[in-house]
C-alpha cells in the first residue's frame, strides 16, 4: 500500500522539472511520515537531474535537504514523535551492520548507502526526494531540529552543513588552524560560518571578489580572488586544510600549492570530468588530496546543535515550485545568495 502525494520530478535526463504526483510507502513499524516545510536545491540534485553522473532512473523528483514535522510515527518508533520538528538529509538508509555504519560512518556504508532520491531502496522501488509534501523515512534517518533555529535558512545544512561540518572535524581544525575554503557557493558559504566558529583563520578563494564583503562577515579573516596571481603566489604554503567546494575542474596543482607541509586537500566538489594531479605536487612536502561524503547521522545531529549554539544557518532565498528550474540555471550561473529553498506548500 502507498499514499499518493504531489511532488516535482524530472520527466528524463536533462528535462526541466515538472509538476507530478509520486507514491510514499505506508509508514511501516521503524518509519515516521514527514510532512515536508522546505527543500533546500543543492548543485548535486542539478548534477543528478542533468545526468551528469551517469544513468538515473526516471521521473525522478530530488531534493536532500528536507525539514518538516512529524505527522505520524510507526508502533516501534521511539525518538520521534507527532508533532517533532525533524531533518532528513542525503540518506534514508545503509546496512546499519558494516563497519562503517558501526562507527556512525553510515555515509561509507560498505555496502553502499541509500540515498535520499535515485538509489534502489530496500523494498526494491527507486527513493524519491524532497522536491515533494510529505515522506516517509526509517527513524534512524532522522534528525531533530532543535527550539530556536528559523527552519527555511536551517534546511540547507542537512547536506551543505554537514558536507563541511564532517571534513572540518575530521581533520581536527580549530584554533590555530589555517583554512581555505575554494568557491563560496551553497556549500562553501556554510563552511566559512563553520569553520571560523571552530576558531580556525578562514580564507576563502573564490573565482572573483563580487562576494568579498558577505565572506569577512560570514567569519572569513581573508578573501582572494583567484584570477590575482600576485595574492595567489602569496599564499603558496601557507594553508593546513584547503576544501574545494567547487563544482567545475580547477586545475588542482595549484591549489596544492598552497598547503604547507602535511597539508591536506579535501575534494567535495563533484565534476563529472576525472581530476588531473601531478605526482610532484604531492609527493614533494608529503601533502595529501582527500575526497569526503557528508557526514554519518550522529554527525548530522552534532552538527545541528553546534549551528544552534553558534546562530549558524544558511543565506537563502525562498522560492515557490514553480521557480524551481529558473533557480537552477542561476545555481549553474552562481546567481544565488547562496542557497535557494522551495517552501514546499507550493509543491
Ligand atoms: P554551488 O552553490 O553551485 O557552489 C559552487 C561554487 O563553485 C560557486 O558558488 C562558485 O564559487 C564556484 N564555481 C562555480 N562555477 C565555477 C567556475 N566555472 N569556475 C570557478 N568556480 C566556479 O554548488 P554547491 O551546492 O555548493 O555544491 C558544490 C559541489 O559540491 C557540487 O559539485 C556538488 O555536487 C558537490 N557536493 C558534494 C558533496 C559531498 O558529500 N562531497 C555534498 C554536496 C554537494 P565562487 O563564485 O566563490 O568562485
Ligand atoms: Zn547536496
Amino acid at each position: 500500500m502507498t499514499t499518493t502525494v504531489a511532488a516535482y520530478a524530472a520527466p528524463s535526463g536533462g528535462a526541466p522539472l515538472e509538476k507530478t504526483s509520486i507514491d510514499r510507502r505506508d509508514v511501516g513499524a521503524h518509519d515516521v511520515l514527514i510532512e515536508i516545510e522546505y527543500a533546500g536545491i543543492c548543485h548535486s540534485d542539478i548534477h543528478t537531474v542533468r545526468d551528469e553522473w551517469g544513468k538515473q532512473t526516471y521521473p525522478l523528483t530530488p531534493g536532500h535537504e528536507i525539514i518538516g514535522h512529524v505527522k505520524e510515527v510507526g508502533s516501534d518508533v521511539t525518538r520521534h514523535q507527532v508533532g517533532d520538528a525533524v531533518g532528513v538529509g542525503c540518506m534514508v538508509n545503509s546496512c546499519q551492520e558494516c563497519e562503517a555504519c558501526t562507527e556512525g560512518l553510515e555515509q561509507y556504508c560498505v555496502k553502499g548507502n541509500i540515498g535520499t532520491y535515485g538509489v534502489k531502496d530496500k523494498d526494491g522501488t527507486i527513493t524519491q526526494g524532497g522536491y515533494s509534501t510529505h515522506v516517509v523515512v526509517d527513524e534512524r534517518f532522522v534528525v531533530h531540529v532543535p527550539d530556536g533555529i528559523d527552519h527555511a535558512a536551517a534546511t540547507p545544512l542537512l547536506c551543505a552543513g554537514i558536507t563541511l561540518y564532517s571534513p572540518l572535524r575530521h581533520w581536527e581544525v580549530g584554533p590555530g588552524s589555517k583554512v581555505a575554503i575554494i568557491g563560496m557557493g551553497g556549500l562553501g558559504h556554510v563552511g566559512v560560518k563553520i569553520a571560523a566558529a571552530m576558531g580556525a583563520e578562514v580564507t576563502v578563494l573564490s573565482h572573483s571578489l563580487a562576494k568579498k564583503d558577505d565572506g569577512l562577515r560570514f567569519g572569513a579573516k581573508n578573501y582572494v580572488a583567484t584570477t590575482d596571481e600576485d595574492a595567489m603566489k602569496a599564499l603558496r604554503g601557507t594553508f593546513d586544510l584547503i576544501i574545494n567546494t567547487v563544482s567545475v575542474n580547477l586545475p588542482m596543482d595549484d591549489y596544492l600549492a598552497l598547503l604547507r607541509f602535511d597539508g591536506v586537500l579535501v575534494e567535495l566538489g563533484a565534476p563529472s570530468k576525472p581530476l588531473s594531479v601531478q605526482a610532484f605536487s604531492l609527493i614533494g612536502m608529503r601533502k595529501s588530496l582527500a575526497g569526503s561524503c557528508i557526514g554519518g547521522i550522529a554527525e548530522t545531529q552534532e552538527m545541528l546543535d553546534f549551528c544552534a549554539e553558534h546562530g549558524i544557518t544558511a543565506e537563502i532565498e525562498q522560492i515557490g515550485a514553480d521557480a524551481i528550474n529558473e533557480a537552477y540555471e542561476r545555481v549553474v550561473d552562481s546567481d544565488v545568495r547562496y542557497r535557494f529553498v522551495i517552501d514546499a506548500s507550493t509543491f
